[in-house]
């Protein structure tokens, strides 16, 4: 397990109880992602439901609160923490006799359960990668994408809104795109309130995720102001805590619209410029304003202000991203580093990497293991075990001060797998 997992992900993870507002008309239930239920004279809209884990003890939350009826379920996108947990809600209408509730997608959502359909081994090799840390050897998968409720209403194009009435309560609904292109939110003016999904995730927003398709920094920014002309007094985040007053309200708002801007038109104008993305990637880093950096909601727990640069610089450029022609049909990184150690024993790059470590430079010193690492013929090769303990020992310390848990999690996976690597290596030398 990793050690760290900070204030800021316990509250990303919903760590937290569930709670009522505006005078126990809207119900708010964490559980990884939030669930908000609104509860009006004449039944229930929900606003995402949760992971398939976490569905009963949602529902029986939700339950503590209100017995009317579930007459809207709303996606505020399709991912498998904001769509997937609601069994406990629909076995309830089945038993009840209830008549069976609208649900409300994207047409962009329908789009992702399909791909869900073709490739759902795949989404459980990322997740496991992602989520490293938390989902453990061998647990059961947490999306089984082929098991979705089919939405009902649909949302269709990119300017698209949908509006309706329940209990004399007005419920509004919006598409911008952002983390994924089928998202939704929520405006409830009566209540004064704006679900938000994972528009706003007590974090920087999760815009480069290192393993998701392209996601969109300028309409990310758009959402917000959207969100912003509103007044709304709450906001429910699609993870962490429940965000109150009008002030905080359009400060978080305000915040996440204007560093999307800055990450969009920063990269932008050095796309312009003819750089590559080497470049614009350490001179982002340079420019970073503090004020962003200071910012509780824009804390890189989750996402972070590194990745967000990749997502843009993707979002307008191809993959021949160096600007060097070698790169453009490159050969297999372990021959290059064979030919690398063809000129030097491998214990003298080990030796170089165990000098930059002492000097601080554990990036630098993990580069040089990996001549070391991926050149060595000879498996057996005391030097070889030796590159990758270091290079164990370099990934635990990054992981000690990484604030990324997504950055965390590759690091820690890549640990685990030198760890095996090093017992299997252990194994061969006794066999000998
Ligand atoms: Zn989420």
């Amino acid at each position: 397990m990793v050690s760290k997992i900070n204030e800021g992900m316990n509250d990303w993870f919903g760590w937290f109880p569930a709670s009522t507002f505006e005078d126990n008309t809207c119900i708010f239930v964490p559980s990884m992602a939030n669930t908000c239920a609104f509860d009006t004279k004449e039944g229930l809209v929900i606003f995402d439901v949760p992971i398939r884990q976490f569905a009963q003890k949602t529902f029986d939350e939700v339950r503590s609160y209100s017995n009317k009826p579930v007459k809207y379920i709303i996606y505020s996108h399709g991912h498998f923490d904001h769509a997937f947990g609601y069994g406990p809600f629909i076995e309830e209408i089945r038993k009840k006799g209830w008549d069976m509730p609208e649900v409300i997608a994207h047409e962009n959502c329908i789009r992702r359960f399909e791909k869900y359909e073709i490739l759902g081994k795949y989404h459980d090799w990322i997740n496991k990668q992602q989520f490293a840390s938390v989902s453990g050897r061998g647990r059961s998968s947490v999306v089984s994408a082929h098991e979705t409720l089919k939405p009902t209403i649909i949302l269709r194009g990119n300017e698209s809104s949908y509006s309706f009435k329940l209990g004399g309560v007005n419920f509004e609904l919006y598409h911008d795109k952002g983390e994924t292109e089928d998202s939704i939110w929520l405006w409830v003016p009566e209540k004064k309130t704006i679900c938000t999904g994972d528009l706003i995730v007590s974090s920087f927003p999760n815009i480069g995720n290192p393993f998701k398709v392209q996601r969109y920094p300028k309409d990310w920014a758009i959402a917000m102001e959207r969100m912003r002309d509103k007044n709304a007094e709450y906001l429910v985040p699609g993870h962490g805590r429940l965000i109150e007053s009008k002030e905080k309200v359009k400060d978080v708002l305000s915040i996440t619209a204007e560093v999307m801007h800055f990450v969009h038109d920063e990269v932008v104008k050095r796309l312009n410029e003819g750089k590559w993305f080497e470049q614009i990637y350490y001179e982002m880093l340079e420019i970073y304003p503090e004020k962003f950096k200071k910012h509780k909601i824009l804390r890189g727990i989750y996402g972070c202000y590194r990745f967000a640069i990749h997502a843009t610089y993707r979002l307008y450029h191809g993959w021949y991203d160096s600007g060097n022609p070698t790169d453009l049909f490159p050969s297999r990184t372990d021959d290059i580093a064979r030919e690398i150690l063809n000129l030097n024993s491998g214990s003298v790059y080990l030796e170089h990497a165990n000098k930059l470590y002492s000097e601080g430079k554990l990036q630098l010193a993990l580069h040089i293991l990996d001549i070391v690492i991926k050149g060595s013929y000879d498996k057996n090769a005391k030097v070889l075990a030796d590159a990758l303990k270091l290079k164990l020992k370099i990934l635990r310390e990054k992981v000690k001060v990484e604030s990324s848990f997504i950055a965390i999690n590759i690091l820690e996976k890549g640990a685990r797998q030198i760890k095996t690597k090093l017992k299997e290596l252990q194994k061969i030398k006794e066999k000998d």
